[in-house]
């Protein structure tokens, strides 16, 4: 029993030993890993140090924490494990994105005209750059080979002739055209397909809508044309303008566009600038017309119904024209629809003026005419007119005067009395009234025929005249009768008038046949008495006279007081 004691204290002192030994081999392999460990990570720290602050942190606390006799490794690790995959993640994202852009550049340079060579190198830096932007080494791999690149596209753009630079090219079209220049320059994109890195991509963009400029190079000449037709060009534009719709007209390819838009752009500047000028000299002739019409319009004749009817409607369009001109130019951003909707205004104002002025001159000549025609007429009327007062004076002196001797008559005697009479009831003064009668006058028409006898009294009515004052009125009462009406003259100053009549008539020479003929006249005076009737005064006078007849005749007698 002692002895099966024994054996197995040996054996557990054994085995102890065993452990101890492989404990003591542990610890020390442990001691060298750690060592190994800590050089590990000053590697790493001098590595990764600044790239990521988390990471940084993370890296400290794991120095921290592989320091002799120090705790807590488990936490440090697992920290540290978080920020390095984070700072993975970010930076697998960060190398997509890059790749995707080198990816376009690429795609666009292999679509130029470049030389073959560098096509090729450019799609095998592509390649590359997938599997390079894994690592930093790969980074920088690709950063070089770029740069390589760029260095030979900038030595490509010193030696090109041609005016399009390497990156105007960057949409190089595949026209016709356009791939015989592209020939001479480069090989690379000649065949039907192109040996392109991203030709899928290529063909899902421009199914996406976004063309190639060949599928815009009509569009682009057809915006350019419409354009050149919308403008007005000047005279003297004329040449360069159609040369530029000849070029544009043809078709457009890339080489062409950028010297092609420069050019349209100029004529433009230089249409919409001498546009502006003749617009505003357009506008300025215009004003001048118009007013020009509304003077016309305000001095047009007013004096006719249809006249001034025209000239309103006329004035109406011309107002309406110029109300639409107006709205046009505040309204309109077009030059050339400006232009051509005022020169429209201007023409239908232009026909009205026309219509206006040829049916002004219409109905002038037409109112020439009628004026003519009424001239005459008023020339007959005239005339007519002319003869009838002549007629009717004649008329009136007959009813008036007497036909014989010219003298006024009886009735004419009648006004005058009346009128005598009212205006010496106005202003008062004297009247006196004087009948006078030839002598023995039926001897004379006996004697000497009647004809004589009206000699007779013809003669004494024009010697009256003569020797009476050209106030007192004289007329023929009838026969060889005659009255005189003396205004302002009393009897006496009446007897010395008649009394010279008198003698001038008994001396006056009447001869017959050489024979002298005695001829004389007796005369009756009778002053108008103050409120005296013009019967009473007659018949005084008519008295006197019958009187002097009765005396011898050949004087004068006034009649008795009335
Ligand atoms: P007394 O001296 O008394 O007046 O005589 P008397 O002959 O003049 O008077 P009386 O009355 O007898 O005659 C008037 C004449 O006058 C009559 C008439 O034939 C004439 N007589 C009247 N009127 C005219 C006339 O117009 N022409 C002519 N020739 N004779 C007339
Ligand atoms: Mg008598
Ligand atoms: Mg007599």
């Amino acid at each position: 029993m002692a002895a099966e004691a024994g054996d197995s204290a040996r054996r557990w002192r054994d085995k102890y030993l065993d452990l101890v030994e492989s404990h003591e081999q542990l610890k020390h392999s442990s001691e060298e890993n750690q060592d190994q460990l800590r050089r590990a990570l000053v590697m790493v720290s001098l590595l990764a140090e600044g790239q990521e602050s988390s990471v940084d942190a993370a890296l400290g606390h794991l120095r921290e924490a592989l320091k002799p006799g120090a705790h807590g490794m488990e936490k440090t690790m697992s920290d540290l494990e978080r920020a390095v995959r984070r700072f993975e993640d970010q930076n697998a994202a960060q190398a997509e994105v890059l790749l995707g852009e080198l990816s376009d550049v690429a795609k666009k340079l292999a679509d130029c005209p470049l030389p073959k060579p560098l096509l090729r190198r450019i799609k095998e830096v592509r390649k590359q750059a997938q599997s390079e932007l894994q690592n930093w080494s790969g980074y920088i791999n690709q950063l070089q080979a770029w740069v390589q690149i760029l260095g030979e596209l900038a030595t490509l753009e010193g030696q090109e002739e041609s005016k399009t630079k390497w990156w105007q090219r960057w949409f190089a079209p595949r026209s016709q055209e356009g791939q015989e220049e592209q020939q001479e320059a480069s090989q690379s994109v000649l065949s039907a397909a192109p040996i392109q890195l991203d030709q899928a991509t290529d063909v899902a963009q421009h199914q996406e809508g976004e063309p190639g400029f060949s599928h815009i190079a009509e569009e682009v000449s057809q915006t350019l044309l419409s354009l050149l037709s919308q403008l007005v060009i000047p005279e003297r534009l004329n040449t360069s303008a159609n040369d530029l719709q000849a070029r544009l007209s043809k078709g457009l390819n890339w080489y062409e566009l950028v010297p092609l838009l420069e050019d349209t752009a100029e004529l433009l500047i230089d249409c919409l600038g001498s546009g502006q000028q003749e617009f505003e000299r357009f506008l300025s002739n215009l004003d001048e017309r118009l007013r020009a019409i509304q003077l016309l319009v305000t001095d047009a004749h007013t004096g006719q119904a249809e006249r001034e009817r025209a000239r309103q409607d006329l004035d109406g369009l011309v107002r309406d024209q110029i109300a639409d001109i107006r709205s046009v130019v505040t309204g309109s951003r077009d030059l050339g629809e400006l232009g051509s909707s005022v020169r429209e205004h201007l023409t239908l104002i232009v026909r009205a003026m026309e219509k206006y002025q040829e049916d002004e001159s219409e109905r002038e000549q037409r109112l020439a005419a009628k004026l003519e025609m009424l001239q005459n007429r008023l020339d007959e009327m005239e005339k007519e007119a002319s003869a009838a007062r002549k007629v009717i004076e004649e008329q009136k002196r007959r009813a008036t005067h007497d036909g014989l001797t010219g003298l006024p008559n009886r009735e004419a005697y009648a006004l005058r009395l009346d009128q005598e009479l009212k205006r010496r009831t106005r202003y008062g003064g004297a009247l006196t009234l004087a009948i006078a009668d030839v002598d023995h006058f039926k001897s004379i028409n006996d004697n000497y025929g009647h004809l004589a006898g009206d000699k007779v009294l013809q003669l004494l009515a024009r010697a009256m005249r003569k020797y009476l004052r050209d106030v007192d009125f004289i007329a023929r009462y009838g026969g060889e009768e005659f009255v005189i009406l003396m205004p302002e003259t009393n009897a006496s100053e009446a007897m010395v008038a008649t009394e010279k009549l008198r003698q001038a008539i008994e001396k006056a020479p009447f001869h017959f046949k050489k024979q002298p003929v005695p001829i004389t006249m007796s005369f009756g005076i009778a002053e108008f008495g103050a409120m005296e009737e013009p019967e009473s005064v007659f018949d005084r006078a008519d008295k006197a006279l019958y009187k002097a007849k009765e005396n011898g005749r050949n004087q004068v007698q006034i009649g008795d007081d009335g």
